[in-house]
């Protein structure tokens, strides 16, 4: 267990200290910013969408490794789907990260593949903001929202 802990930590990293999809976005459909106070984090996530599928998603921002590996991840991870199955994927992120029922929460993260390494943040529910901030920026993004989204 211990070693596929370490195994997490490395992706986490990974993504932290070489963040893909970082920087603006040209020509970006969508866009919205999105603040963490408790920790800090700070990202804007810009969107290309046509058809109802992002097409391009980038970020930028800064704060701790969570928030910006998980933004990170997450911009690899909704290329090329639709509105409907982004929005399903974050469910199942938010439910994997938040539930005390551990069996659940295996459940909600095993298909999101690679996000699933956020698994481990179920122990520290300080960090779940952290990890969930770009998802609720992109959602915020994907709404068309006028107000920044702040997890306080
Ligand atoms: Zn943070």
């Amino acid at each position: 267990m211990s070693e596929l802990r370490d195994l997490y930590q490395e992706v986490i990293l990974d993504h932290y200290k070489q963040p893909r999809n970082f920087g603006a976005l040209d020509g970006a459909s969508h866009h919205a910013d999105g603040h963490n106070p408790l920790c800090g984090d700070a990202v804007t996530v810009s969107l290309t969408v046509a058809d109802g599928k992002v097409v391009d998603a980038h970020f930028e921002g800064s704060g701790c490794a969570i928030s910006m590996a998980s933004a990170s991840l997450m911009t690899e991870a909704v290329k090329g789907r639709s509105e409907a199955e982004i929005r399903a994927m974050f469910e199942r992120f938010h439910v994997g990260l938040t539930t005390s029922d551990e069996m659940a929460a295996m459940d909600a993260l095993e298909p999101l593949e690679k996000l699933a390494v956020f698994g481990g943040v179920r122990e520290y529910p300080v960090r779940v903001k952290c990890a969930t901030l770009p998802w609720h920026t992109l959602i915020a993004a994907l709404d068309h929202a006028t107000k920044p989204v702040k997890t306080e």
